[in-house]
């Protein structure tokens, strides 16, 4: 055989440390919807993971202005110095946390934050704690990384939050992070600091585990919920713990990519080279946008965040009124996650039965025209994730389409 033909014959092999990693099951639905929807049927589609809202316009006149000045160019690798101070502020404002500029860190997103810290961090077999439901990208990334996802399920009985003895009997010699998100994409559940007590007590008897923690949805609370942050809580774990934030849901800056953290210096450090050989910094432009948002007028957050209860209690309360289903009310974020399993084993028109909840939203899908995900997508059954962050109007529309589908299924 020639060298050319075995080249042609051999096709492309992709490498081991992606190949246990499947096609989102989030995109998969997307598709879908996008295929149903180009056939003219009316789609409704309940799951993307971003506020409906436009950025505020004085985020966008900072980032133009930031273009007409010339900001334009590559900026410090981890975040301009104005940005960094800003940062290092709110952090001290908002959370009561002090950290320094060189313990603070920018990318691209909160999902690059997360892929840094755990390039800079894992060695092959390395286990990260991380419990169930959980946002989808969380295992894959740390998979990625060359480590070891260990899920420890918590249900919506438990609240969806970790306990402390699950997090007691999940830590092994082979821990290297605790990986914890209040409020939580996707069951909305958030940690008090009663919550937290127990978990982080837990953690100073284990000195070689870190913690994680995602704060992405902080601002997106309800009835008077009081979000604190573990570094801000117990200050002797402060040296290991990774703060994580970004600008994507508070400000509605999904597009810009612009996500932080706050961590121990040596790690911040091990984190800048991960990303030197990868983007070299985040953009110029969005860093001044983020900055704007920082520093800016916050009354933003209040105003969205009452739109965002009025819709959070329209879902959960009509998801409550369809016998077999029943939704716990989320302390945070945009969704809404429900459990199904009274819908399992019921009968579809077509005769045949819901096996599983990505049964029941593929059926949600096919007869409702409505768009949710399976709880299997992240890791916990049988359970489907509405995303509110769209119009009422829609939101009632896409309810009772799903009241009657459910209406539809036999015992
Ligand atoms: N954390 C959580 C819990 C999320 O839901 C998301 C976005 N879906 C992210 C992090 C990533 O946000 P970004 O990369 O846009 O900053």
């Amino acid at each position: 055989m020639t060298i050319a033909s075995s080249m042609e014959e051999a096709g492309f092999r992709p490498a081991s440390r992606i190949a246990s990693i499947g096609v989102s099951q989030i995109l998969e639905i997307g598709r879908k919807a996008a295929s149903l929807k180009a056939e003219g049927k009316p789609v409704i589609v309940l799951g993307a993971g971003e506020p409906d809202f436009d950025t505020p316009t004085t985020i966008k006149d900072a980032a133009k202005a930031a273009i007409d000045r010339g900001e334009t160019k590559y900026t410090a690798l981890d975040g301009t110095p104005a940005l960094k101070r800003a940062i290092v502020e709110k952090f001290r404002r908002e959370n009561g946390v002090d950290y320094t500029t060189d313990e603070v860190t920018v990318a691209t997103g909160a999902k690059q934050i997360l892929f840094n810290a755990f390039m800079a961090s894992l060695d092959p077999g390395d286990e990260v704690i991380i419990p169930t439901p959980f946002w989808t990208s969380y295992s894959d990334i740390v998979e990625i990384c060359g480590g070891v996802p260990v899920l420890v399920p918590c249900d919506g009985a438990a609240g969806f939050r970790l306990k402390a003895d699950q997090l007691e009997r999940a830590i092994t010699p082979r821990t290297r992070w605790v990986l914890l998100n209040s409020p939580s994409n996707p069951s909305g559940a958030a940690y008090s600091a009663e919550d937290y007590r127990p978990l982080l007590d837990t953690l100073l008897r284990h000195p070689q585990v870190w913690l994680m923690v995602d704060d992405m949805y902080e601002h997106i609370v309800y009835d008077g919920f009081d979000f604190v942050t573990p570094a801000a809580l117990e200050p002797r774990l402060k040296s290991r713990i990774l703060t994580i934030n970004g600008v994507s849901k508070a400000y509605a800056m999904t597009g810009w990519r612009i996500g932080y953290a706050g961590g121990p210096r040596d790690l911040i450090k091990a984190m800048a080279v991960v990303q030197s050989q990868s983007t070299s910094c985040p953009s110029s432009v969005s860093q001044a946008a983020a900055l704007a948002a920082l520093t800016g007028p916050q009354g933003i957050l209040a105003e969205r965040r009452e739109s965002f209860r009025e819709r959070r209690d329209l879902v959960v309360k009509a998801l409550n009124e369809i016998a077999g289903l029943n939704c716990r009310v989320p302390e945070g974020a945009f969704y809404a996650f429900a459990g199904c399993a009274g819908m399992i084993g019921r009968i579809k028109p077509d005769g045949a039965s819901i096996a599983s909840d990505r049964d029941f939203t593929d059926y949600l899908l096919d007869s409702a025209h409505v768009a949710v995900v399976p709880g299997s997508a992240f890791g916990l059954s049988p359970y489907f994730r509405i995303s509110y962050a769209t119009a009422k109007s829609e939101l009632e529309e896409a309810l009772d389409r799903i009241a009657e589908a459910c209406g539809r299924l036999r015992r």
